[in-house]
């Protein structure tokens, strides 16, 4: 089962997220990584143990007071460094964790190829993570616009295609640090623990259905 931590304030943000993805190990996963948003986004992932992810970053540049983390149950791709968490979208702006499945990946997937896109794994979540990519960057818009944008499509399709979408998935974007209120806002309704301090938000997930998205300022 996926775990989810993310964090932004005061510290840095690699040692909280680590800790958090090393209480979530009990529940089983197969890979972990971790976005970190300073002057660009870092993200580094690696099969197998958070241990073998902290040895995997050794060296390199773990800067950053807001980041997002993952603990992989691979549903669409084999448990391996390139389908782990999170994603990297093909402009490079967002990172992406996600909790669940994408129903219809397999249409918007082709809709990607046909478009050009190379994908860099076999994950559902890459392909939604460049489908709200795709409407971020051709209309110009916020994140959040695009998350809007993204909804509306899926809510089209499915209606059109209602047997094949029986099973929604929940999603959760944030775009920096001031976005994180509203982020927290939308976990606190969800079965997640939270531990909020001024100045600085913490979130781990293990219950819903959820993805986060990072975004390069
Ligand atoms: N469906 C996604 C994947 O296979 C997320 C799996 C999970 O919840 O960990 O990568």
């Amino acid at each position: 089962m996926c775990g989810i931590v993310g964090y932004t304030g005061y510290r840095d943000a690699f040692p909280v997220i680590l800790k958090g993805l090393k209480r979530l190990e009990y529940r089983g996963y197969d890979s972990a990584g971790i976005a970190l948003h300073n002057q660009s986004l870092q993200v580094y992932r690696k099969m197998g143990k958070v241990a073998d992810l902290e040895e995997h970053v050794v060296g390199k540049n773990i800067a950053g007071h807001t980041g997002i983390g993952h603990t992989r149950w691979a549903t669409h791709g084999e448990p391996s460094d390139r389908n782990a968490h999170p994603h990297l979208s093909a402009s490079g702006k967002l990172a992406m964790i996600h909790y669940g499945i994408i129903e219809n990946y397999s249409k918007l997937k082709q809709e990607l190829l046909q478009k050009g896109y190379q994908l860099n794994s076999d994950t559902d979540t890459e392909v939604l993570l460049n489908f709200i990519d795709e409407i971020k960057e051709n209309n110009h818009c916020s994140l959040e616009e695009a998350e809007q944008t993204q909804t509306w499509v899926m809510a089209q399709i499915r209606k059109s295609r209602e047997k094949d979408y029986q099973n929604p998935f929940r999603k959760m974007l944030y775009n920096n640090e001031a976005e994180m209120e509203k982020v927290m806002g939308k976990l606190q309704d969800n079965p997640l623990i939270s531990n909020l301090e001024e100045k600085e938000k913490l979130f781990q997930g293990q219950a819903a259905r959820l993805q986060v998205t990072l975004t390069k300022k």
